[in-house]
C-alpha cells in the first residue's frame, strides 16, 4: 500500500522546511563562524541517530564552514513506539570522542519532546570539556518538558501531536516522507 495512504495531514511540507532551514543555518554558521575567527577550536556537530539524519544532510549543505562529524545513538525505554521514559546511550553507535577540549560541538536532534535524549547527550558532552555546546532541533513540542530544555536552534514549534516524515519514523517506517505529517489511526491500530 502506497505510504501517502497513511498521512492523516500534512503539518510542515518540504517547502516551508527548506526556507526555514536557509535562515536557521544562517544564523548558525555566523555564530560559529563568530566563535572560531578569533579563538581556538574546531567545529564538530554531533547528530543523534537516526531520527536527525534528513535534518542533519540538509543542514550541513547550508554550512560553509570547516566541520567533523561525530554520530551518537540513543535508546529510548522503556515505552511505546509512540512514547518515550528515559534514555540510554548505544555504545555500539556512538563515536564521540573522549576529549572535546578543542571543540565547539553543536548536538543534532529531530525533536524536543520529554527532553530525556538532549538531557542525557548534552550531560555526556559537557564532562569531555568542550569549548562551546549548543543544541539544533527540526522540531520542538509547545509542551514544558519540551520548552523547558535551553535549546538555542529551533526550526518549528508544533502542537503536541505524534508526527513523522523528514527523518522521524513510526517504528522504524516513514522516515523517508518528504514533508512532516501525521498518521490516520488505522495505521496505530494495525501496529
Ligand atoms: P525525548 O522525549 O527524549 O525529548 O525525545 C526522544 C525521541 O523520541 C526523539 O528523538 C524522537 O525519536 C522520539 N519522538 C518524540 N516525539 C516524537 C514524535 O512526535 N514523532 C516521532 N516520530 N518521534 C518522536
Ligand atoms: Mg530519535
Amino acid at each position: 500500500m502506497p505510504m501517502q495512504d497513511d498521512i492523516d495531514h500534512i503539518l510542515i511540507n518540504r517547502d516551508a522546511i527548506s526556507q526555514r532551514l536557509d535562515e536557521l543555518a544562517q544564523s548558525l554558521a555566523a555564530d560559529l563562524l563568530a566563535e572560531t575567527q578569533d579563538g581556538p577550536g574546531e567545529v564538530t556537530l554531533v547528530p543523534i541517530l537516526t531520527g536527525s539524519i534528513i535534518f542533519l544532510a540538509d543542514l550541513i549543505r547550508r554550512l560553509p564552514i570547516p566541520m567533523q562529524i561525530r554520530v551518537m545513538s540513543v535508546t529510548s525505554y522503556p515505552g511505546t513506539a509512540m512514547s518515550s521514559k528515559g534514555a540510554s546511550i548505544e555504545a555500539a553507535l556512538t563515536k564521540l570522542p573522549e576529549d572535546l577540549s578543542n571543540n565547539h560541538v553543536v548536538i543534532i536532534d529531530d525533536i524536543l519532546d520529554s527532553g530525556n535524549t538532549l538531557k542525557l547527550v548534552k550531560a555526556t558532552i559537557e564532562q569531555r570539556n568542550p569549548i562551546s555546546v549548543r543544541t539544533a532541533v527540526l522540531l520542538r513540542k509547545k509542551i514544558p518538558s519540551a520548552m523547558s530544555f535551553q535549546a538555542e536552534y529551533v526550526a518549528f514549534d508544533i502542537p503536541d501531536e505524534f508526527v513523522v516524515g523528514y527523518g522521524l519514523d513510526f517504528n522504524d517506517y516513514y522516515r523517508n516522507l518528504p514533508d512532516i505529517v501525521t498518521l490516520k489511526k488505522h495505521v496505530y491500530a494495525q501496529a
